[in-house]
């Protein structure tokens, strides 16, 4: 289902950016007068969100919250992260002011080989096949590392923290939107094996909004936690029907495998962007240091003055993006088996490197990753990019926040919605198919191997100032984490938006040239200047992750809180903010145009309203017609006027662009093609084109 996210909202941070009224601090502003003292939340379920509230009120620690959140998840938001998945939680003490890494990453199991989905003809087993069977389901790390965080970092036990997700299976929760739809969208993985099928989809019947899921085979499982500790799972039935259930479905996993897993204390990778202090997470997360290449790409730029989501502003962060996700694809993996170059990507000389391959006015077509290693000192070893090829998935994040300034933010996964698509029977909870996250092909850093963390986009980030916490923040969304998470960053520093404005702004994506997806509330003209500088934008808009941030005002001592609306994002605060997201608008399908109008292959985003049939020949609207060729003005053109605007004859002037260009009279498709790579840029400022009669 699609939905009209933020396009609201578009108008709205106009007259911010217009009319600022900010307060020192940024991501806060006027209009943010009671913010929190006593402790605050941000997850993307109203439940789990009180689930983390309640412990706080109990006296309960940042990371004793988030231990509750993330139990209260597995229950309320099933398809998304828990005891069956892995995640990354940062951890930010104010009493050392320091930010550690708990790294509880899923692990291959012991028995697995780089060929692993791999066919017999050594073809990759397609993605929808190899991503519900027992082979993608890697040893799980989520129970032990939410209470590795407790023993080292919290005050209360598990056995505490768990109570409301038990109180949350054994009564019943009512399903919301969210839930209904992901369930809706996902009838055929759940009913593969049956099991999941029994608690989401009953007798056939997909769950709706507003009937009560109760889930007593998951209470019993997180009661067994209760008493016995993660030992109940790794070493307990939990583990064993666990494995049973993943070799009956073709995986080799076994008891030992569970036996072997590691919680990884990890040091997080670390940056300076504009004066805050910005630290996230390592390898074998990716997302930590593209973010942060990101950001630092973006710093030699006067961002604020390019404007939101204006072209020049998009164009540089889809170029950035495109040098940072190269990088990503070379480098970024498991550290404890590969070296990552995690100094190189991010120092001041090579981020200068890279900074000089933005040309500001075109698409660089051929972005390839660039040397780190040698700004450390060592030569690069000889490896394969391996391309990105999975499709995106979904997540969940939350930040929180304590009265004593402590800030955990934590991602955590099973990977797709619903994972394998494996409930382990009688024990409710679903398996991860985190093994994908692996490469496909043998050869590059991120390839499959015993006992190895699958290369993750999971960038759970905090951001410091001076010493003082400031911000908790990160989102699900496989690799476009990362473009949301430097986005919403961006938004905040650089566009001086308040946190909930800066979240629900319109994001972009991009992995590699050429294509960009947008989400609504991109604008049509900014879309076409985009293309006219060689960028392949997405013919639909999609949503892009789900952000959840707190924010410290580090000067007035409150906290505040951000959260997305593409599912029921909330922010609740112990003594102040309570926000619940609403749903949004369903996305309108655009009303089809005359005619298809392509420019190398790729379909223009002009309305029915722009397009016009005049003596069976194509015409679009003057101003969107040379804004979408890069034409900054035209002259003296043959125009056809009416309904107040003038229309030109594509053909015409596309011809006198250069462009080669045909057009079907019986398909009604306009063809033009041109080498966009090698020509001069049309809007560069020293030549503009105009065109004449
Ligand atoms: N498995 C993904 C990762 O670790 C997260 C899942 C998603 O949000 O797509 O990067």
């Amino acid at each position: 289902m699609k939905y009209l996210k933020k396009s609201m909202l578009v108008t709205f941070s106009f007259f911010c950016l217009t009319t600022p009224a900010f307060a020192s601090v940024p991501g806060v502003d006027d209009s943010m007068k009671k913010g929190a003292t006593e402790g605050i939340v941000s997850a993307s379920h109203p439940l789990a969100a009180e689930a983390g509230k309640k412990i706080l009120e109990q006296g309960g620690n940042a990371v004793d919250a988030a231990a509750a959140i993330q139990l209260s998840l597995n229950v309320v938001e099933p398809m998304m992260s828990g005891i069956g998945g892995g995640g990354f939680m940062m951890i930010y003490r104010k009493d050392e002011n320091k930010i550690t890494m708990l790294d509880s990453r899923e692990m291959a199991p012991e028995n697995v080989t780089p060929e692993l989905f791999l066919d017999e003809k050594g073809q990759p087993v397609p993605f929808n096949e190899r991503h519900t069977t027992g082979k993608a389901v890697a040893v799980p790390g989520t129970i032990k590392g939410v209470e590795a965080a407790l023993e080292k970092y919290g005050t209360m036990k598990l056995s505490q923290v768990v109570e409301p997700a038990i109180e949350q299976a054994e009564k019943g929760i009512k399903v919301n939107w969210s839930m209904a739809q992901y369930i809706d969208e996902n009838v055929q993985k759940l009913q593969k094996y049956q099991t999941a099928a029994n608690v989401f989809v009953p007798n056939g019947k997909p769950l709706k909004e507003g009937v009560t899921l109760i889930q007593p085979d998951l209470a019993k499982t997180l009661k067994l936690i209760q008493q016995q500790g993660s030992k109940a799972f790794y070493t307990g039935e939990i583990g064993e029907a666990l494995v049973k259930e993943v070799q009956q479905r073709g995986g080799t996993m076994t008891t030992k495998d569970l036996e072997n897993y590691v919680v990884k204390e990890r040091e997080p990778v670390k940056s300076n962007y504009r004066g805050f202090e910005v630290v996230s997470a390592a390898p074998p997360s990716s997302g930590g240091l593209t973010v942060q290449e990101i950001l630092k790409l973006m710093e030699g730029f006067d961002v604020q003055k390019m404007g939101v989501n204006s072209p020049a502003y998009l164009h540089h962060l889809t170029e950035a993006m495109h040098l940072a996700y190269a990088d990503r694809a070379a480098y970024m993996a498991d550290e404890d088996f590969y070296d990552v170059p995690t100094k190189g990507l991010l120092d001041e000389e090579y981020i200068k490197e890279r900074r000089q391959l933005i040309n500001p006015d075109k698409a660089t077509t051929d972005v390839k990753e660039g040397d780190p290693w040698k700004y450390e000192g060592k030569d690069s070893p000889s490896q394969v990019t391996v391309k990105e090829n999975n499709p995106i998935g979904q997540t969940t994040h939350f930040s929180v926040m304590d009265k004593w300034g402590n800030m955990v933010s934590y991602t955590t996964t099973i990977e797709q919605v619903f994972g394998s698509g494996i409930m382990v029977p009688g024990y409710g909870f679903m398996l991860n198919n985190e093994m994908t996250d692996f490469d496909a092909t043998p050869g590059g850093v991120n390839q499959v191997e015993p006992r190895k963390r699958p290369r993750s986009s999971m960038s759970p980030t905090l951001l410091l100032k001076e010493g003082q916490p400031f911000m908790a923040i990160g989102s699900p969304g496989g690799p476009t984490i990362i473009a949301s998470v430097a986005e919403t960053i961006l938004n905040v520093i650089d566009h001086q938006m308040p946190i909930q404005e800066a979240i629900l702004t319109p994001r972009i994506y991009s992995g590699g040239y050429p294509t960009v997806r947008w989400e609504p509330g991109i604008d049509q003209n900014t879309r076409l200047e985009l293309m006219a500088k060689g960028h392949v934008l997405e013919e639909v808009p999609q949503n892009i992750g789900n952000v959840q941030a707190v924010i410290f005002d580090y000067e007035n001592g409150k906290m505040y809180g951000g959260a997305d609306d593409t599912r029921e994002g909330t922010v609740l605060g112990v003594d102040a903010v309570s926000y619940t997201s609403k749903e949004p608008r369903a996305i309108k399908e655009e009303e089809k145009g005359p005619f298809t109008f392509k420019v190398n292959g790729n379909v223009y985003p002009y309305t029915a309203k722009q397009m016009k049939l005049i003596d069976g020949k194509p015409f679009i609207q003057s101003d969107k017609l040379l804004l979408g060729l890069g034409v900054i003005e035209s002259t003296d053109l043959e125009t056809y006027k009416s309904d107040k605007n003038s229309y030109l004859p594509v053909v015409k002037v596309a011809d006198s662009l250069g462009y080669k260009v045909s057009w079907n009279e019986e398909e009604k498709v306009v063809l033009l093609e041109k080498d966009l790579s090698n020509s001069d840029s049309p809007n560069d400022d020293e030549d503009d084109e105009i065109i004449t009669k």
